[in-house]
């Protein structure tokens, strides 16, 4: 085994993969960039080496400053984690040239893998069932709608070297063709530096099943069953689970097979993931699903196949690249129960999902799960942290495990329901909502089904009138919890009070709310909002079910799984922001100006598209959020900060 690795990654992952190689004797270093000096990674890894700029580029990706920090520190392996570096066959070059092992599959394996197309050519070899499209050379146009339409529509145009969803379009109808294809290129090119597309055919009902594989150096491979990972949004998974619900006996053999078969054909060593689009339009048949792609990386999702299996898959890569066989023979892998996987993200669902930035003020995860299911938690930020604009917005995978799928989702409801962040907005009540949805209990879930609740399941309630009074105490200060039995040494930190009435002014989602607030002789107080219900509540109060989180300048209330964000008014802000008018529309965050689509002078209307802004390696599409006229628009091309001025209309 090795005496000490270096993780080349940060957040989440590099947490995991700490915390198994500590259970196993297994010294660790940890790189992190400016933005990461105090970040968890760094506090819990044995060592710690700076590696540049916030920037993936100056940092995370700088394949040769990691290695160099792997030499120094004499580390003997380097784990890669997920992203960043972890498909790089030329990084796996120079880490074995280096003299240092490569913790993953070999470079030929990723290369045979890398581009989608490629990987569908020899799938089809190996006798793999794999997606009907075209997946050649050819990338004019007029051969690529010609193929399109031989395939026949509804088709998915995909990026070849794509990843996480992007750089994908669906086209419904031969006109769009053109537009949805210089779409995915421009995405495609901006996040994989490589614009080429395969076109394939769009499954109806797609599910997508993926099984997770293991090889090692010996030629051995096993699976360890499949994930369903069919609740997305815009291709990109939102909760996972394991084993897929109503997968059956039949499926799971051909499809396991399959897997197995594809990783042998590669050689491939190290845990990998075979993922499969499943035709669910008729049940699940045995013949009806086919080869999409392999991850050759340990999965964002692993977790829900190490909660059934009982196998810690980090540790299966260590041994595995440290020169030991898989641990497990095929036949003494076995399945327990069921487990869900939910992605916490920093990002604004009833705002078209943007991702969110911000400092994570108040961060609690709950620990206790109902008896007989299992919580588990996987994060790399702690309150206070920041969730900055250079890299994912995951902020946590909650993942529970329960004897059944119903008593696991139960316990992913009810985790995702107490899991309470401020600071930034976040997706937590959308995956409350999701775990909740009687459609997705039910296990009919294709990867449509978000999109086509998507209202139902963002859907943002206002506060309640007991949010709103809560939320108005803590703005006035009274936030301490009352934790003492003795009356006085509660009572004193609100002497200010007395017997005075104070009036607490917050906005909520732009909307002013006046509150009147009375201290009582025993300690509590009357909290009245102007033209609501009136409440007797005391100090930091957690009351009913409630939370209260108070921040600069805010005070978020968690009540029923949802968060409201009340911000405290301060009148000078409050000023200059109407001086401002309110006839401009500002970046949601920074991002690179894709492209313009009205000038100066232009009439437009509301929801008109007015340019596209791409932020973290995605395409956002702002639009008009009224009618006007426009005096002023960003310029194609340019860099833009969190809060630039976009659009301004005149008056
Ligand atoms: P896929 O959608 O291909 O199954 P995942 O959902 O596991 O893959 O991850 C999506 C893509 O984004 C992968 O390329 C993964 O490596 C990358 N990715 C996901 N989360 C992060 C993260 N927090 N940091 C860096 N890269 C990430
Ligand atoms: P990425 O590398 O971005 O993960 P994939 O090829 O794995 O790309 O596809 C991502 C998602 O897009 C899948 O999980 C699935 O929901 C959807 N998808 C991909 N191919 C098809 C298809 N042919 N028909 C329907 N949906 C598809
Ligand atoms: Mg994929």
């Amino acid at each position: 085994m090795f005496s000490k690795i270096l993780i080349a990654n940060r957040g989440e992952i590099a947490c995991r993969v700490i915390r198994t190689a500590r259970k196993m004797g297994v010294k660790t270093v940890a790189v992190y960039s400016d933005a990461d000096a105090r970040a968890l990674h760094v506090a819990m890894a044995d060592e710690a080496v700076h590696i540049g700029g916030s920037p993936v580029s100056e940092s995370y990706l700088r394949g040769d400053v990691i290695i160099a920090a792997a030499k120094a520190t004499g580390a003997d392996a380097i784990h890669p984690g997920y992203g960043f570096l972890s498909e790089n066959p030329g990084f796996v070059d120079q880490v074995t040239q280096a003299g240092l092992v490569f913790i993953g599959p070999s470079a030929d394996s990723i290369r045979a893998m890398g581009l989608k197309d490629a990987a569908k050519r020899l799938m089809e070899k190996a006798g793999v069932p794999v997606v009907p499209g075209y997946h050649g050379e050819a990338q004019e146009i007029v051969i690529l709608a010609s193929k399109a339409r031989e395939i026949g529509y509804p088709v998915l145009i995909k990026a070849r070297a794509g990843g996480g969803g992007k750089g994908m379009r669906r086209v419904d109808h031969p006109d769009d063709f053109a537009d949805a294809l210089s779409g995915a290129r421009r995405e495609a090119k901006a996040a994989f530096g490589d614009d080429r597309v395969l076109v394939e055919k769009y499954v109806d009902k797609p599910r997508h099943i993926e099984v997770q594989v293991f090889g090692d150096n010996f030629g051995n491979a096993v699976h360890l069953f499949e994930r369903d990972c069919s609740a997305q949004r815009r291709h990109q998974k939102v909760i996972e689970e394991a084993p897929a619900p109503g997968m059956t006996a039949e499926l799971r053999a051909a499809m396991t097979d399959a897997a197995v078969k594809a990783a042998k054909a590669i050689k491939y060593s190290g845990a990998g993931t075979i993922e499969f689009i499943v035709d669910a339009s008729d049940g699940l048949k045995p013949d009806r699903f086919w080869f999409m792609e392999m991850n050759t990386r340990l999965q964002v999702e692993h977790p829900v196949t190490e909660m059934i299996s009982g196998v810690d898959l980090v540790e299966w890569q260590l041994r595995v690249a440290s020169g030991e066989q898989v641990p497990l023979a095929q036949e003494d892998i076995t399945l327990s129960g069921h487990a869900f996987e939910a992605r916490l993200y920093a990002e604004d669902p009833a705002k078209g999902f943007l991702p969110a930035i911000g400092t994570l003020h108040h961060l609690s995860f709950p620990s206790e799960a109902a008896p007989g299911t299992e919580i588990r938690v996987e994060t790399g930020v702690r309150q206070g942290d920041a969730i900055s604009p250079f890299y994912d917005p995951m902020i946590a995978k909650v993942v529970t495990h329960g004897p059944d799928r119903a008593t696991a989702l139960d316990a992913l409801a009810d985790a995702v329901t107490r899991t309470e962040v401020a600071g930034s907005t976040t997706n937590a009540a959308f995956l409350a909502a999701l775990a909740r949805d009687p459609d997705f209990a039910s296990g009919d879930v294709d990867t449509g089904l978000i999109g086509r609740k998507q209202d139902e399941l963002t859907a943002a309630p206002p506060p309640s009138s007991r949010a709103i009074a809560l939320a108005a105490l803590a703005a006035t200060g009274a936030t301490a919890p009352v934790a003492s039995d003795d009356p006085w040494s509660s009572l004193a930190g609100y002497a200010h009070f007395n017997a005075l009435a104070r009036r607490a002014t917050l906005s909520f989602g732009g909307a002013d709310i006046v509150a009147h607030i009375t201290a009582r002789p025993d300690g509590r107080f009357d909290v009245r909002p102007e033209g609501g219900e009136a409440f007797v509540l005391a100090a930091g109060a957690s009351d009913a079910g409630a939370t209260v989180a108070a921040w600069p300048g805010h005070v978020t209330v968690f009540e029923n799984g949802r968060s409201f964000d009340f911000a405290i008014s301060d009148p000078f802000a409050r000023a200059a922001e109407i001086g401002e008018g309110t006839s401009s529309m500002r970046a949601p965050m920074p991002g690179l100006v894709k492209l313009v689509r009205a000038a100066k002078g232009d009439k437009v209307t509301k929801g008109q598209p007015l340019l596209v802004l791409e932020a973290m390696k995605m395409e956002h599409t702002i639009t008009a959020t009224h009618d006007g006229v426009i005096s002023e628009i960003a310029i194609e091309g340019s860099q833009v900060t969190d809060g630039t001025v976009l659009v301004r209309f005149e008056d």
